[in-house]
């Protein structure tokens, strides 16, 4: 049995990655302070007696008693709103944080992968975005906090590796949504979704026709546990994400149409710096993990809104 310990687990992408580890028989050591987090999505897991859940901040020196085997590392808000409240803190998270995860891998000989993003790309001029592309990232605006958190924790575990031959794995998540997002996440697709059930004006930002790839969680976790399998050599960046491309407007008018909403689109102020297109070049993802996402959006979005409905 592999012991596996994975930050940000009580996140929405997180606790489907613990769920799957615990599927497949691992023991499962989850360590989040609940930021964003939310005990309800690991609800299910407290009584296994093969899950712990260790609540505690990354960002304080991490340690634990028992072996590790690998490590994910996803502790970090991902959502817009919730990384600019407070952007010293998401700093510190994916510096100070990143370092505390490292040197929990390197003392425990564990592989650690590290949940990167698209964010890395900035404003992409380059479309669709390889791994290859540096980036246009501004570094003085709202988004910096994030987009060049993420950034250096990519050089943190790279320096790791060249430094104290660390097994490192990193992958850039494209936008990815399902179940377990909370209420109050603000990314888009649970915005929508929310605002549609509630009859609300669904709240386009700018002309709506900046682009998005959405990808559906599960197959994204599939990516993940992939990634972790592959052999030492493989450090990545790998892009994860599902490369169909849509407008924002055009993803307005799906979960209007899928909800039976009888909502309005209205036109809100386009955030700082939000990237005008974003579409993920997969043929690493697919040539070296054999991964490739086939959840269509529509398919996806009905799943996600059966979840919502739930909720509200
Ligand atoms: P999320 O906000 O739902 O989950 C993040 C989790 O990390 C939460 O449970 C939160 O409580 C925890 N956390 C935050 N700061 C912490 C800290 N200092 N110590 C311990 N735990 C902490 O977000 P998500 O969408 O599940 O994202 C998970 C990871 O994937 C993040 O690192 C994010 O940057 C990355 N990512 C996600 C997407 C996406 O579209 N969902 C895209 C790119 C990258
Ligand atoms: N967006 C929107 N309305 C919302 C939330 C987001 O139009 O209620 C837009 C946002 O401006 C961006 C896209 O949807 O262009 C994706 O935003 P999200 O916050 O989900 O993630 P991002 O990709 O920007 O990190």
């Amino acid at each position: 049995m592999k012991s596996i310990l994975v930050t940000g687990g009580a996140g929405f992408i997180g606790s489907h990655l613990c769920e799957r580890l615990l599927l497949e028989n691992n023991r499962v050591i989850c360590v989040d302070n609940f930021l964003t987090g939310k005990k309800e999505n690991i609800i299910g897991f407290l009584n296994n007696p093969n899950f712990k859940l260790i609540e505690k901040d990354i960002v304080e020196p991490i340690s634990v008693e028992e072996k590790i085997d690998e490590i994910y590392n996803l502790a970090c808000p991902a959502s817009p709103i919730h990384y600019q409240k407070d952007p010293v803190q998401t700093m510190k998270i994916n510096t100070i944080g990143m370092i505390n995860v490292l040197n929990l891998a390197k003392e425990k000989g564990a592989k650690i992968l590290q949940a990167s993003t698209s964010e890395v790309y900035g404003d992409p001029e380059v479309h669709p975005q390889t791994e290859e592309y540096r980036g246009n990232v501004n570094p003085d605006g709202p988004r910096a906090c994030y987009d060049e958190g993420k950034r250096c924790a990519e050089t943190l575990c790279f320096d790791y590796l060249r430094t104290y031959n660390l097994k490192i794995k990193i992958v850039r998540i494209f936008n990815t949504y399902g179940p377990n997002m909370a209420v109050d996440d603000g990314r888009v697709v649970s915005n929508f979704i929310l605002q549609a059930l509630e009859n609300e004006d669904i709240t386009v930002y700018g002309d709506g026709l900046q682009t998005r790839s959405f990808c559906y969680v599960g197959e994204l976790v599939d990516g993940l546990m992939k990634m972790m399998n592959t052999e030492d050599s493989v450090t990545g960046p790998i892009n994860l994400g599902n490369p169909v491309e849509f407008t924002v407007l055009e993803l307005a008018e799906k979960v209007i149409q899928l909800t039976g909403a009888e909502s309005k689109i209205i036109h809100q102020v386009l955030p700082v710096d939000d990237p005008r297109q974003r579409k993920p070049d997969i043929t690493k993802a697919k040539n070296i993990l054999n991964w490739d996402p086939k959840i269509n959006l529509e398919e996806g979005l009905l799943k996600t809104i059966e979840y919502f409905k739930a909720k509200v």
